[in-house]
């Protein structure tokens, strides 16, 4: 858009071409210095862009803000549905992510990364760590854990934050994602 020169250009050089204009030659030289405008107007519009401030608040208005932290604990349980090893009983080290969403407040945050990390570990960590999960769960597999810390972590969560995404790692390569 701002690269396109104000027909100012043109015409400025057109009166230039005209006092030395014995010869039909400098017009037509003068055309190719067209560019010279460019600059000109990229400087203008460079100092466009760079006027809004980051974080402006038009914009963060226009976007949605997760904060998201992330967490680690022991538990045992056994499937004893399963066909393969995991009727065994034995242990994982989950790790879990919790995003929550919200409107950025007047100190520029959504919520206090301390606050969610209170949150998560008062309602999902001290009940879980440590813990057969199959004295908690009928069934513990990865997705109604993750279902079982979703119920929780919504009922810990007060407007106006929200629960916006949860993901439950059971190892380092298999993962469960919930979102409303
Ligand atoms: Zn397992």
């Amino acid at each position: 858009m701002a690269r396109r020169p104000p027909g100012g250009g043109a015409v400025g050089s057109g009166k230039r071409g005209d006092p030395r204009t014995g010869s039909r030659r400098r017009p037509t030289r003068k055309a190719p210095r067209d560019p010279r405008c460019k600059p000109r107007s990229l400087g203008a519009s460079s100092r466009r862009v760079a006027d809004p401030a980051p974080g402006d608040a038009t914009t963060l208005r226009r976007v949605r803000t997760r904060v998201t932290r992330s967490f680690t604990f022991d538990a045992a349980h056994q499937l004893p549905w399963h066909p393969g090893r995991c009727r065994q009983l034995h242990g994982h080290t989950y790790r879990l992510e919790v995003s929550i969403e919200g409107p950025i407040g007047e100190h520029g945050i959504v919520c206090d990364f301390a606050h969610l990390n209170t949150l998560v570990r008062q309602a999902v960590i001290d009940h879980y760590d440590h813990r057969f999960l199959n004295d908690l769960l009928a069934n513990p597999t990865a997705e109604l854990l993750a279902a079982d810390i979703w119920r929780r972590l919504d009922l810990a969560t007060e407007s106006p934050l929200r629960l916006a995404h949860l993901r439950l790692w059971e190892t380092p390569d298999s993962a469960v994602e919930l979102w409303p």
